[in-house]
């Protein structure tokens, strides 16, 4: 033995010994698990159970990565064109242009990544182990060999386990051995030399539960675990990509190719048609690509998503995959689950229906107080004895355990499962007395596709009981008899269902209590239980609130051009009541589970929208819902948390995952996953995703006119045969100056007040949208117009040559200051105190931008290098005129496009001009 109390287990095949031996070897105790001591010595001695992160790219790598983008090479050309031409000056700007680009680039980028590994950081998987002879629920990085660890359909395995128990349990292994057929397990050891796929006695490290339970003991963990030794999941790293990055990439080729092309004409054109020298035009003509080329605009869009999936962490929706956070932007349909996530999932018995009588149940929370009514008048527990017996079912045939701490009842287990513990203990019974006096034998536990939960009991008397909970109809389609006063007596459905009816009209969700002797039975099995011959005891009706912020943001929803559609597994009209009251639509149509399978997909695809609750719904509906909206050309949200709803959440446009309940399997398949299991949360980051669909759009409204003025000017000014207003030095100048920096501003602009009032934005909307060119158009033209016109009109009235071209390089340089103002709101007017202040991070980098253009025109050294001359306050006025100028016509414009849309909203759509 080791220190530890492990027997060294070099060259042990755990898979062929018996589970004695393998128990022994990790001196672990079968029933309490491991102690904390020796935990504590274990983890000093293997160290976390965790596989060692991928190597990162070096920090070189990851910088020259920022220069691979094709408008990065065309500029890289130019600065070789000048450098062979011995411009330096020319040259080190161009170089500066590509080194800042890629410096906010790297320094932004490896910021977002940082802060995307963090939030993932919080989806680290937990473990159920039982320990010191508790269960406990633990990240799983703490596991260490000897171990207890639960298994349950959908958990991945989080360590090579040795099984000990198992109910069914079946496993996908294709991550270890790429087998795509799921693994029936068993406990029997097999041969030595057994490979890992006929080693059916272990459960592999990251392989998936498909169904069943199990049990096992942790063998192995970390990079000991056979998927460490093959490191199979390393590398894991999700690329930054997005359809949209990648429509931008395209665009950006296209956009390489005509800047070029448009470079060229521009020498040969001035050179043999306006006679400029050639050096000259050859100089302007890379003037010409640096200015067009809109190089920060790949870093900026990146930097965008990255802030979007920060801000959506912050509001407590984790995004997996990055497309989502565009997709949710187009969400027209959310499915929701009820339980939990519109509701509080915070349950109360309140209401006892028997064959004799209805009871009124008084008192919230999991502890045991509270008060029992029959038709208003209060009763002692003691007094009604068939309620001690309905307790005792209701309390053994569950999982779920209370226990006090701190003074306050607290659950670990089903909601639905605690408030039965709490209606035994109101009933005056002790949980634990009662276990012990009925010891389990065997169970069926609860699933959503059976809806019942069955156990098997033997009391010290010799008796055996099959118990039963579930759905009212499954139950009572299984009993033969009623329980009533004076004893079992035939069952009277009709009476059940009208007292049912009632009860689930006002929002109960409804669980039926049977039970039947069993005399001989050994062990539990389906065709046990569907035999039938059941009591019914009672139908408890619980109450589940729905949750206030859940209101609230269906109606944002629905404001948003959003249908809600709640997906549950309770009866038709308790989903109804709990709709109604969650307002999810002016008429609550519901849609049974039984219904939904008589229509096929054709005919549900054609009715899908007149209802907005499906109830009694199973995972398999929920994969043909999806498809059946998608077919209508919905963009669907649908949430899930069990591992059937896998499919469901892989097939939806965003498949959103529960944080909480949510299983591993149902997690991996997600877009998304919400921390608090909240609807509410949902909403928030589709708010989040049009935000960040529009921010941009609007840096791409800013970014293309300024690059398209400073191009402009150039372009017309050879044309014209025009002395060039300024030299292509001094728009290398500007670009460099204004690249990434201002249109990163934009990237940290809060949604819009009116974000959710529009409708989605339709997927296939193109990015740039008419009037997203239409202002890309205007914008660049106003900026040639005023900057060269400055020029042109100085010219005239005599002011040298080199204080002109100042001019119009400050003239330019004030347009795309005060177009940035304009851009932070595509609609709506920035005419007000939030509008020209609201965005600290536009003012910052406003006044750097100033700082830099009094340096440009008062630093001597800035004078010789760039050729520069002092400006007068005469001057300034005028570039500040010009400033104001083309403020007030851009907000002139959005007044009269305003008027315009309000006529004819539906025509345009595209990210900025949806409504
Ligand atoms: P949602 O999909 O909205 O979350 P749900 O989770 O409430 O719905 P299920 O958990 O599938 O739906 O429950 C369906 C029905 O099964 C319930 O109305 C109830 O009658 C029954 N039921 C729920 N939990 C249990 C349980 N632990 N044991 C036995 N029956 C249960």
């Amino acid at each position: 033995m080791t220190s530890d109390g492990t027997s060294s287990s070099a060259g042990l095949a755990w898979h062929a010994e018996s589970a004695e031996v393998v128990l022994a070897a990790l001196a672990c105790d079968a029933e309490a698990g491991l102690s904390d001591a020796v935990v504590r010595r274990r983890q000093a001695r293997y160290g976390a159970n965790a596989l060692p992160p991928p190597p990162s790219p070096s920090r070189w790598r990851r910088f020259l990565a920022q220069c691979q983008n094709v408008l990065i090479y065309v500029l890289l050309a130019s600065a070789l064109v000048t450098a062979l031409l011995g411009h330096w000056l020319d040259c080190s700007v161009i170089l500066g242009v590509v080194l800042i680009n890629a410096l906010i680039g790297y320094l932004q980028e490896g910021k977002a990544e940082q802060a995307l590994t963090a939030i993932r950081a919080l989806l680290s998987p937990q473990a159920q182990v039982r320990r010191s002879g508790e269960h406990r629920a633990l990240p799983s990085e703490q596991l260490v060999p000897g171990d207890l660890v639960f298994l349950n359909a959908g958990d991945r395995v989080p360590a090579d386990l040795r099984l000990l128990r198992l109910r069914g349990l079946t496993i996908d292994e294709s991550a270890l051995t790429g087998e795509s057929l799921a693994v029936e397990k068993q406990l029997a050891p097999v041969a030595p030399a057994a490979v890992l796929g006929e080693r059916t006695n272990l459960a592999f490290s990251g392989t998936l539960v498909t169904r069943g339970q199990g049990m096992g003991v942790v063998v192995a963990i970390g990079s000991a675990t056979e998927i460490g030794r093959i490191s199979t999941l390393l590398g894991q790293v999700q690329p930054m990509s997005t359809p949209l990055l990648r429509q931008l990439d395209r665009f950006g080729h296209w956009l390489a190719w005509l800047i070029l092309a448009l470079s060229l004409f521009t020498l040969l054109f001035g050179a043999l048609v306006r006679h400029y020298s050639l050096a000259e035009m050859f100089l302007a003509a890379v003037g010409l690509a640096v200015a067009a080329i809109p190089e920060g605009l790949p870093a900026v869009i990146t930097i965008t998503l990255a802030i979007g999936v920060q801000r959506m962490a912050r509001r407590h929706a984790i995004i997996r995959r990055l497309p989502a956070v565009e997709a949710l932007g187009s969400v027209t349909v959310i499915c929701s689950d009820k339980t939990g996530t519109l509701t509080r999932n915070e349950m109360t018995v309140q209401r006892i229906l028997t064959a004799d009588n209805e009871l009124e149940l008084q008192g919230s929370g999991y502890g045991p107080q509270g008060r029992f009514l029959l038709a208003g008048q209060e009763l002692a527990p003691e007094d009604l004895p068939w309620l001690q017996v309905l307790s005792r079912v209701a309390l053994l045939c569950n999982d779920a355990r209370v226990s006090r701490q701190d003074g306050q009842w607290t659950l670990v287990g089903d909601p639905s499962e605690g408030a039965l513990i709490s209606l035994a203990m109101r009933a005056g019974l002790d949980p634990d007395a009662e276990r012990q006096a009925a010891p389990r034998w065997d169970e069926i536990p609860f699933e959503s596709e059976h809806r019942f939960m069955a156990t098997l009991h033997h009391d010290h008397q010799g008796q055996r009981w099959l118990l039963l909970k579930g759905a009212p109809e499954r139950v009572l389609a299984l009993c033969a008899h009623q329980q009533t006063a004076g004893g079992p007596a035939p069952l009277d459905t009709a009476a059940w269902q009208n007292a049912m009816t009632d009860a689930a009209a006002t929002g109960l969700r409804l669980l039926a209590l049977a039970r039947r002797p069993a005399p001989e039975l050994a062990a539990l099995t389906f065709a046990e239980v569907e035999a039938g011959g059941f009591t019914l005891l009672a139908v408890l009706g619980l109450w589940d609130p729905p949750r206030e912020e859940a209101i609230a943001a269906v109606a944002r929803c629905r404001a948003a051009g959003m249908q809600v559609k709640m997906i549950t597994g309770d009866h038709q009209l308790t989903a109804r009541a709990i709709g109604e009251r969650l307002g999810l639509a002016s008429e609550v149509r519901v849609l049974g589970g039984d219904a939904l399978d008589r229509l096929d997909d054709a005919c549900l695809a054609e009715v899908v929208d007149d209802y907005v609750i499906f109830a009694r719904a199973s995972p398999e509906h929920k994969l043909r819902l999806v498809a059946a909206l998608q077919r209508r050309g919905e963009v669907v949200a649908m949430t899930g948390d069990g591992v059937n709803d896998a499919p469901a959440l892989k097939r939806a446009d965003v498949g959103i995952a529960m944080g909480h309940k949510g299983t591993e399997a149902a997690k991996e398949a997600a877009e998304m996953v919400l921390m608090d299991d909240n609807f509410a949360s949902i909403a928030a980051a589709v708010e989040e995703g049009r935000t960040v669909y529009d921010n941009i759009g609007k840096a791409i409204v800013f970014i293309l006119p300024t690059n398209f003025g400073e191009a402009g000017v150039v372009l017309v000014s050879v044309l014209l045969g025009l002395t060039l207003p300024m030299t292509p030095v001094q728009i290398l100048w500007v670009n460099m100056i204004t690249a990434v920096t201002l249109a990163l501003a934009e990237a940290f602009e809060r949604g819009e007040p009116d974000i959710m009032d529009r409708p989605p934005r339709p997927p296939l909307a193109p990015l740039l949208s008419p009037l997203l060119i239409w202002r890309i158009l205007l914008v660049s033209l106003l900026l040639v117009a005023g900057s060269l016109g400055l020029f042109l009109w100085q010219q005239a009235e005599g002011m040298p040559l080199d204080q002109s071209r100042t001019l119009a390089v400050n003239t330019l340089v004030m347009g795309e200051i005060v177009y940035l103002f304009n851009v932070r709101h595509l609609r709506s007017s920035v005419l007000n105190r939030e509008g020209l202040l609201g965005n600290p991070y536009v003012l910052l980098t406003i006044g750097i931008l100033i700082l830099f253009q009094l340096l440009f025109t008062y630093l001597p050294l800035m004078q010789r290098l760039f050729g520069t001359q002092p400006l007068g306050l005469l001057e300034w006025g005028w570039i500040g005129l010009f400033g104001l100028a083309l403020l007030l016509l851009m907000e002139l414009e959005k007044v009269i496009l305003n008027l315009i849309f309000r006529h004819g909203r539906q025509r345009c759509a595209g990210p900025d001009d949806s409504h």
